[in-house]
């Protein structure tokens, strides 16, 4: 089979190598779509958790292509997708039922064989069926919706409350649809690109302001007339330290930051814990998801989530290379599908 291989960090070939053995409670997976996502460049570069050598791609949807033999519950033909994380189940954080802290956490496109590939394999507990009205690339969304669900139930919105998002990529206008649905009743977004904005404001009905690509301190005015004793929830989809830093500017007191954009790993900021102190700030972080997959694939299906919109570009397999230069340089792009 065709598959991308990084034999190090920055170095790709499209490969044939052989199709993967299934196990007797896995399922072969042939990947019709897969989405390239920011983690990815992280991966490109060797940082996140990534692995080598490695097939990466973690957000897939395809058909049942073989099941082993334990295998009942899905047959070939089946159109699915496929939850990426699989924790070890007997770490220490996996038997306090805190699989995401998982030790050995096992991310298939991060540090195990991903969808970047004709075929995958995957236990067929992680694999999930889609409806008829969703197609394989907007299947592809249901990993990073899943984030979304896991942020979600971390942030545990109040109803009536303000939120302010800064970042409108792929996964910051999937957040804001959300956000929107359960409960926020004054969502603000902010980005540099008007386009992406303007996505925001027709998928999730937020109120938009365009900051430049260093932060939002000459909008600080027009932020907080949305919310003029700050907001109760600022969330950092970017991954920039210099927006982590200035959530502080616009947080209410008692509210929550959260970092949710992947951020550099040796990136650093500046906070005053006397700031966290005096306005009881909760400064918080959220990462991956493990057991979302079910509940994104019903905010998907019924159309609440809207992702089709969000593709604006799709290439096969071999076009790799381009993907990743259009992600980094394309101001414009959203979500990139592969078409392995
Ligand atoms: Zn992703
Ligand atoms: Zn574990």
């Amino acid at each position: 089979m065709k598959a991308l291989v990084y034999s190090a960090p920055e170095e790709f070939d499209i490969l044939d190598i052989p199709v993967p053995q299934v196990g007797p409670k896995q399922v072969l997976i042939r990947v019709k779509a897969c989405g390239v996502c920011r983690t990815d460049i992280h991966i490109h570069s060797g940082r996140f958790i990534s692995e080598f050598p490695l097939t990466p791609g973690h957000e897939f949807a395809g058909t049942v292509e073989k099941c082993g033999n334990e295998v009942f519950e899905f047959k070939p033909g089946e159109r699915i997708t496929a939850d990426n994380a699989l924790p070890c189940g007997h770490c220490y954080f996996c038997r306090r039922n805190e699989p995401l802290y998982c030790e050995n956490f096992y991310s298939l496109g991060c540090n195990g064989p991903g969808g970047f590939a004709e075929y995958v394999v995957v236990n067929s507990e992680k694999v999930f069926r889609i409806p008829e009205n969703l197609s394989f690339e907007e299947a592809a969304f249901t990993e990073p919706t899943a984030c979304v669900i896991h942020c979600m139930d971390a942030l545990k919105i109040k109803p009536g409350s303000s939120v302010l998002i800064f970042g409108a990529g792929p996964a910051g206008v999937i957040l804001s649809q959300m956000i929107r649905h359960c409960g926020a009743s004054n969502l603000v977004v902010c980005a540099p690109t008007e386009k992406k904005l303007e996505m925001v404001r027709k998928l999730a009905g937020a109120n938009t302001v365009q900051i430049g690509r260093s932060g939002a301190r000459d909008a600080h005015q027009i932020i907080m007339s949305f919310a003029p004793k700050g907001f109760d929830y600022v969330i950092d989809a970017t991954g920039s330290s210099e927006i982590v830093e200035q959530c502080f500017d616009f947080v209410r007191v008692g509210g929550c930051i959260a970092v949710f954009g992947v951020p550099n790993e040796d990136a650093v900021v500046k906070i005053k814990p006397y700031d966290i102190y005096r306005r009881e700030i909760k400064f918080m972080g959220t990462f991956a998801q493990t057991h979302c997959f079910e509940r994104a694939i019903g905010f998907l299906a019924k159309g609440i989530v809207r992702v089709a919109e969000l593709i604006t570009h799709e290439f096969p397999l071999e076009r790799y290379g381009e993907a990743l230069d259009v992600l980094k340089n394309d101001r414009e792009a959203m979500k990139i599908i592969i078409k392995p």
